[in-house]
């Protein structure tokens, strides 16, 4: 598989752009090699501008749960199109779509859309202060939730891959009232609330996807929430990967446990830049214009974004694939498992819904310690092999590998036939 105009394009991108990427997960900078670029996609295929097709198991990081241009969507998009752009002020779009992340999440009354996951989550750091009056937030080492000042610390993704502690220009009172627990231990974060008594929250990935895929314990999200209520803190579930990805009603409907509040992405944007965080009516109602916890957003509630995020959600509702998507995670686990046992490979597969990587790594993986003992060099030959045998996947170890409901058999025995070369190169 050649990669000339790829190439090409990132030794001209390196003149104006940083790493020629506009985000540092696109970079390939941990599996040795250059980015590709790519030209297009539909369906469950994405090509690059060498003309390379790839079936896709990137999905734009998880927004492209239907596949790509589905045509529902393409439908309401090029619909909305023709009434305009952005007005700056309300529209009927907002009030669906919110309708339907209300009634899709019973911890939700009300929701205020924003741009993207990063502004989802800083906007909900701020309610939950503003809520309890209190400073402190815990967050969980591996997990990453978007780059503000706040949360750049033991961070999952980007920095999981280029191995950054944190990030250089956070200054450290911005830091100074972020704690970090262990993901799985509960005592981590008590151990937290015996040394301090201001503490807002904790947030969390409900099931971790920027460590790679790490599940919680049974009855982890539970014990957390009826700690944190007692001692009068609330739990922010930032489900921007799970949300509508896990279950319609998020990875909260998977395992029972309701968030005080919830952040939304990826999805209900359906490839457009939305991010969303909601709550009970108690809490969204210090939001400015009723509160005076005050959020704003030029393009918030974007009209194009806001078409495109409703017709994608009504397909998934109506699709209803997720016991597709557990049925073709459990394939793939047991493929990735046999392939790995034939060439004699230690691989440790987790999966979650339609959420799913192996770990070049023994034992299991329950925490970014465990995650952090993976051979990253046996991940980037595995990685090359897939990309030449015509499946993307993400070019880090530390990243969940996404399904699509556009997913065909064909596309199954492909991707089985590259995995049995690729772990044959690994060994
Ligand atoms: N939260 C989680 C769990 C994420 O996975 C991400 C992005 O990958 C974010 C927040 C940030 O979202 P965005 O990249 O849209 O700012």
């Amino acid at each position: 598989m050649n990669h000339k105009n790829s190439e090409k394009l990132y030794q001209k991108g390196l003149k104006h752009l940083v790493g020629a990427v506009n985000s540092p997960v696109r970079a390939f900078a941990s599996v040795g090699g250059n980015p590709l670029f790519i030209k297009k996609a539909k369906g469950s295929k994405i090509v690059d501008v060498d003309a390379n097709k790839y079936i896709d198991y990137v999905l734009s990081y998880g927004p492209m749960i239907l596949g790509h241009r589905h045509k529902k969507v393409e439908k309401a998009i090029k619909k909305a199109l023709k009434n305009g752009y952005t007005f700056g002020a309300s529209t009927k779009n907002e009030i669906k779509l919110a309708k339907i992340v209300c009634d899709a999440f019973t911890g939700i009354d009300k929701v205020r859309f924003v741009n993207s996951g990063t502004e989802a989550v800083l906007s909900a750091l701020r309610l939950a202060r503003a809520y309890t009056g209190k400073d402190k937030i815990i967050k969980f080492s591996g997990c990453y939730h978007g780059h503000s000042d706040a949360l750049l610390v033991a961070a999952g993704s980007g920095l999981a891959t280029l191995s950054l502690p944190g990030s250089k220009g956070v200054p450290e009172g911005a830091v100074k009232n972020t704690l970090i627990a262990n993901y799985n231990d509960i005592d981590s974060v008590k151990a937290h609330f015996d040394k301090h008594d201001d503490i807002a929250g904790v947030i969390i990935e409900p099931i971790a996807g920027n460590m790679g895929v790490v599940l919680p314990q049974e009855n982890f999200l539970k014990e957390l929430k009826d700690y944190l209520h007692s001692k009068n803190a609330l739990l922010i579930i930032d489900e921007v990967m799970t949300g509508f990805r896990s279950k319609f009603g998020g990875a909260q409907e998977v395992l029972g446990v309701e968030a005080d509040i919830t952040c939304l992405g990826k999805v209900i944007g359906g490839g457009f830049p939305v991010g969303a965080y909601g709550a009970r009516n108690e809490i969204m109602e210090m939001v400015a214009p009723l509160g005076g916890m005050y959020q704003a957003g030029t393009l918030s509630g974007n009209p194009i974004a806001m078409a495109a995020g409703i017709a994608t959600l009504t397909e998934l509702k109506k699709q209803n694939p997720y016991q597709k998507f557990e049925e073709v995670a459990l394939w793939l686990e047991n493929t990735l498992l046999e392939k790995a046992n034939k060439h004699n490979i230690d691989i440790v597969v987790n999966r979650f819904g339609s959420m799913i990587n192996p770990f070049f790594t023994k034992g299991k993986v329950t925490n970014f310690e465990e995650a952090q003992q993976s051979d990253t060099e046996k991940f980037a030959v595995f990685f090359w092999e897939m990309i030449n045998s015509g499946i993307f996947l993400p070019p880090s170890q530390f990243e969940a590998w996404f399904l699509s409901s556009s997913l065909s058999e064909k596309d199954l025995e492909k991707t089985e036939k590259a995995i049995d070369k690729a772990m044959k190169a690994v060994a």
